[in-house]
């Protein structure tokens, strides 16, 4: 399956992408997971990643802290230089990578950094050709990387903030797969109907959005940003049935927000109107 964060004038693409994966990877997960824990050299796991149910509702990284590392600078970016904004990405990606492997660390689950790709066109994912222009980023769990595109509106404003929700969301994605919430989403969806998937479906998205204002929050000091910045990310956002509504999305990513790390972002035991 496909996670994506649709750009504003975009609406659902991935609908049909999403029963495909199922008994293979519920097969294999099994295998990886204790392969994780009884080999793990470099990163201990006392914890095995929870499946079914529990890993939606009682997930160890709920039990995480905020994050701990609040510093995180953003490089100086050159108009039309693709090469200065993979920079800034990829610094932005050691600020993720050591925020969210403190947390995998407190929720006694083996951590690793994910596989990220920057992109400046729809070149070829292990999902399938880049759903540009309509995805601004997606996780693809077949590739078990991040694919994140570049375009020509953020290439020609160096101080733009798009790019920087938008890794931080993917990344929710990849967390999500690590902790085991993929794989449950993938069990369940194919046993709901149209309504109830486009709900978890939701929660999943929601999520990721969730995990990125939290991120953003615990680092936003640093950043000598204006207010401004954040306000207008909230302004532009909208809504899909994919994605939640426009209302959803801003209390999900304000909740993160304000409580700075993934405890806050449970959408899988929030009420449905908080999902809707
Ligand atoms: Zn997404």
């Amino acid at each position: 399956m496909i996670r994506t964060r649709f750009r504003p004038i975009a609406v659902a693409i991935a609908a049909a992408a999403t029963v495909l994966s199922l008994s293979g990877t519920a097969a294999a997960s099994g295998a990886t997971t204790a392969s994780e824990v009884s080999g793990a050299t470099s990163a201990r796991a006392a914890t095995p990643v929870p499946t079914g149910k529990a890993a939606l509702t009682r997930n160890p990284i709920y039990k995480t802290g905020q994050f701990d590392f609040t510093e995180c600078k953003e490089l100086d970016r050159r108009p039309d230089d693709v090469e200065s904004y993979k920079i800034y990405l990829d610094h932005l990606l050691d600020c993720l990578n050591l925020s969210w492997a403190e947390e995998f660390r407190q929720a006694g689950l083996s951590f690793a950094k994910p596989k990220v790709r920057f992109i400046t066109s729809a070149v070829k994912t292990g999902c399938g050709k880049y759903p540009a222009p309509y995805a601004a980023g997606i996780y693809c769990q077949a590739d078990k990387t991040m694919w994140i595109l570049i375009y020509k509106q953020q290439l020609a404003d160096p101080s733009e903030f798009e790019l920087f929700q938008v890794i931080a969301h993917e990344y929710g994605h990849y967390v999500q797969d690590r902790v085991g919430i993929l794989r449950a989403t993938d069990k369940l969806a194919p046993h709901f109907g149209t309504a109830k998937f486009y709900s978890l479906n939701r929660r999943v998205e929601l999520q990721a959005e969730c995990f990125s204002g939290a991120f953003i929050g615990s680092i936003w000091h640093s950043l000598g940003r204006d207010q401004f910045d954040w306000d207008d990310l909230l302004d532009y956002k909208y809504g899909d049935k994919w994605h939640g509504t426009r209302k959803s999305i801003v209390y999900w990513l304000k909740r993160g927000w304000n409580g700075n790390g993934p405890s806050v972002c449970d959408t899988f035991t929030a009420p449905a109107s908080k999902v809707a």
